[in-house]
């Protein structure tokens, strides 16, 4: 009967047109619904305590309660588990936590962090961890009604700490070594990460993430992309600093072959080409060429090698002083970048003759120079078009040479 009570009370509630409420009756909505839904929780967890304790499941041929729940309430696996598990704990070792829950002063989500985190420390103890968990319950339902449910599972690890270091510690030690970083490449040469870290080496990446992700004043830039981004920059400074382990006989460092053709963006021309991660956009090898060593390959009909050239920096370290000393950082408006995260752009780029001088020169931070590239791909699709401007005079050998360009500029 009473449930048919809450079922007409509900129907009364979603029959609402909501659009038609005030702001002031929206809020009240929002909290108080919030906190039924909590209280019926609580209420509906009672029940599966009991379901639980009587096998009831049993009679449908289930093979746990869990299972019922799923088959008959339609929960997802861990859903189900994680409900039965809490209904238990609630009933038999939280009591303080299942009241504040019936009376929708504590979340559903703060129960289930106090049910998951406090209960498997007791279940780990036996009955000194039961003990200890009916001492402490009442600090965790006091810390529930103040904060959030992420912060009442840090007070719950810190009190797991002092009754049990040793469980504390071996968990730690679990979590390390179930640390991981997956990379891999896909066919199209976009790279996948996906890991896992335990709290003090996440600890150690957050902080070198996080003070790279402020948003500037232009920043259109999600969070995700701010983060990536930090990512990418500390990875390109750990190679650009040139003190890592040498690999295959050489400091690690990107490559990337393009041909002349390519640089000058000439109509029909093929992409330029990373070492491992395979074709990429002819505007990105011009734009990595900008800064760069360069070796250059002169190649026979078949594409042999025919000569190779000395590898030489685009930028010679007399200018690139010069260079920091005026611009002192990313010249883009508005941008503070440091002069040692940027690339030196060349304003006319020097595949089309562009002279490596200051007065052709200016810094930018990778974000600012790819936008800056952009910018003038759209405004200068000449060569693409086969302006009869252009010099041709070198046309014929246009095929049979190509460039290395090695962007990670500062090891010699
Ligand atoms: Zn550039
Ligand atoms: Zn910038």
């Amino acid at each position: 009967m009473l449930v048919g009570e809450l079922r007409s009370a509900v129907e009364g509630l979603v029959g609402v047109d909501v659009h038609s409420l005030t702001d002031a009756e929206l809020v009240a909505d929002l909290v108080e619904v919030r906190r039924q839904i909590d209280r019926l929780e609580a209420a509906w967890l009672a029940r599966v305590a009991v379901f639980d304790a009587r096998h009831v499941y049993a009679s449908d041929h289930a093979a746990s309660s869990a299972a019922w729940l799923r088959s008959v309430c339609r929960l997802s696996p861990g859903d189900a588990a994680s409900r039965v598990r809490a209904a238990r704990c609630l009933r038999d070792q939280l009591p303080a936590t299942a009241e504040a829950l019936g009376a929708g002063d504590i979340s559903w989500p703060h129960a289930k962090v106090v049910c998951e985190q406090a209960g498997k420390v007791a279940d780990r103890l036996g009955e000194p961890g039961a003990q200890a968990l009916t001492q402490a319950e009442s600090v965790f339902v006091d810390a529930a009604l103040q904060l959030h449910p992420a912060d009442v599972g840090r007070v719950i690890r810190r009190w797991e700490h002092v009754i049990d270091a040793d469980g504390f510690l071996s968990d730690a030690d679990r979590a390390f070594e179930r640390r991981y970083l997956n990379i891999s490449t896909s066919w199209q040469g976009v790279v996948h990460l996906d890991g896992r870290l335990d709290a003090e080496s996440g600890a150690v990446v957050l902080a070198a993430i996080d003070s790279l992700t402020a948003p500037t004043p232009d920043d259109a830039r999600s969070a995700g992309q701010r983060r990536a981004d930090a990512f990418i920059e500390l990875s390109r400074q750990a190679l650009d600093r040139g003190d890592l382990p040498v690999t295959g006989g050489e400091k690690p460092h990107i490559t990337v072959e393009v041909t002349l053709d390519s640089l000058e963006r000439r109509l029909g021309c093929e992409p330029g080409e990373l070492t491992r991660t395979g074709p990429v956009p002819a505007d990105t090898a011009r734009r990595l060429a900008c800064d760069a060593s360069i070796t250059r390959i002169i190649t026979g009909p078949d594409s042999e090698p025919l000569d190779v050239g000395r590898r030489t920096r685009v930028i010679p370290a007399a200018v690139r002083r010069a260079l920091y000393l005026r611009d002192k950082g990313c010249t883009w408006p508005g941008c503070d970048y440091p002069a040692e995260w940027t690339d030196a752009h060349h304003i006319h780029h020097w595949a089309d003759g562009g002279p490596t001088t200051l007065a052709n020169l200016r810094l930018l931070c990778r974000r600012h120079h790819r936008a800056q590239h952009h910018h003038d791909q759209q405004h200068d699709s000449h060569h693409r078009d086969g302006d009869p401007g252009i010099p041709h005079d070198d046309r014929n050998h246009h095929d049979d040479q190509s460039w290395f360009a090695h962007p990670a500029h500062a090891p010699p």
